[in-house]
């Protein structure tokens, strides 16, 4: 489910839950959410406007199944009894909401997919501890911090550089940071494979990479996201995220021999996305952009060519919409990180909003040509009345002789 989908999910939760027993839906049959009888069930209402006094807590470190936003928005709405309960019963309560509520079809997978990472979690024996707390004087470049916290723009300018339309490059992580999360890379494949799991790979076009969410880093990637990808793509990437990004998906990839060799062309389903070259022996693997599009025109003519070699540990944020593939890698090994970074106010806006063209290079050109071809229109309206004018003067003059 996406962050949008959950988030327009939540006024049809929320009615529900409310009370309207008429319109209230039988529960279902399989499936039943766990009961858990000293939080929330049927007997749970929530408020009717939210609580605006109400400082909700931060969920991002637990494993809900759910858009952690969706969790704050949602606890303005529990009952008064409850705002005082511990943080995990308030997460409980209100994922037994979602889950009770959500289409049977989303319940189970969401249902599998906890079973999924609770399995990983209590089995997997983490390699290095220290990556899975954001640390960022021992994990990012001095220049990188430079630029974050030194709030000159000439100086943030100097370590993030727009490379093309849309795409920004700057030094992100330290070597020793690379290496380090390129081995728990091969440490979370070692386990599945002696697990003999079969593993969930990070999007329909890997055969192979992780998600590092999975295995317990999506604390420390969120965390990454709201102190630091974040404010700095709501300047660069204002028209889609603005007010902000607030949830993520982690991975690593990995290219290679017995890897997957190269990356098709594809959108990402993100607002923006960072990408992070880990490995160091490499060559090729060069990432090339082809343009932003929307879902209309995500086929149409290519008109811009931006090609980008990676450079281990530096980072690319770019629009998730960006046409994008990599090249196949000739020698040696590459990891790279990649976040895909949402938006779930954005994508609850462009569900009312048909215009792209504030970012879709399609949209643009077409409004582009619309407005040349009312310009046209208008210039020749008014050549038209000019002649007529023209003429009635003329006939006017002729007659008055
Ligand atoms: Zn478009």
């Amino acid at each position: 489910m996406t962050s949008s989908d959950m988030n327009s999910n939540l006024n049809r939760l929320r009615s529900m839950a409310l009370g309207s027993s008429s319109k209230q839906p039988d529960p279902p049959h399989q499936q039943e959410p766990r009961a858990s009888p000293e939080t929330l069930n049927a007997r749970l209402k929530l408020r009717r406007t939210p609580n605006e006094e109400h400082e909700p807590e931060h969920y991002e470190d637990l494993q809900l199944g759910f858009n952690p936003s969706l969790f704050r928005s949602l606890e303005r709405f529990l009952p008064e009894n409850l705002l005082g309960s511990t943080r995990i019963e308030k997460a409980r309560a209100m994922s037994d909401l979602l889950l009770r509520y959500s289409p049977e079809s989303e319940r189970i997978r969401v249902q599998k997919h906890r079973e999924y990472r609770q399995n990983i979690l209590s089995s997997y024996q983490r390699l290095h501890e220290e990556l899975y707390t954001l640390d960022p004087a021992s994990f990012f470049v001095p220049s990188f911090l430079n630029a974050v916290s030194n709030t000159s723009e000439e100086n943030f300018k100097s370590v993030i550089a727009r490379v093309a339309p849309g795409i920004y490059t700057f030094d992100m992580f330290k070597p020793e940071f690379c290496q380090m999360l390129i081995a728990e890379v091969e440490n979370m494949e070692k386990w599945f494979h002696y697990s003999k799991s079969s593993m969930m790979r990070p999007t329909t076009i890997n055969k192979f990479g992780v998600v590092l969410d999975d295995f317990g880093l999506d604390a420390m990637l969120q965390k990454l996201l709201d102190d630091f990808i974040s404010p700095i793509s709501q300047g660069l990437f204002p028209e889609v995220c603005g007010t902000g990004l607030d949830s993520h998906h982690g991975y690593a990839i990995e290219y290679g021999k017995y890897r997957d060799t190269d990356l098709g062309f594809h959108v990402d389903d993100s607002e923006v996305t960072l990408n992070v070259c880990l490995g160091n022996q490499f060559a090729g693997g060069e990432l090339y952009f082809r343009g932003v599009r929307c879902d209309n025109h995500v086929n149409s003519e290519i008109k811009e060519n931006y090609d980008y070699s990676q450079v281990p540990g530096q980072a690319v944020l770019h629009h998730g919409r960006h046409r994008h593939g990599a090249r196949a890698i000739t020698a040696g090994r590459l990891v790279n990180l990649v976040m895909w970074c949402r938006s779930s106010t954005f994508r609850e806006a462009k569900r009312y909003q048909k215009d792209s063209s504030s970012w879709c290079g399609g949209c643009k050109l077409e409004k582009h040509n619309r407005q040349q071809a009312a310009i046209k229109a208008t210039v020749e309206v008014l050549k038209r009345r000019g002649a007529e004018k023209a003429h009635v003067e003329l006939s006017s003059k002729s007659t008055a002789h």
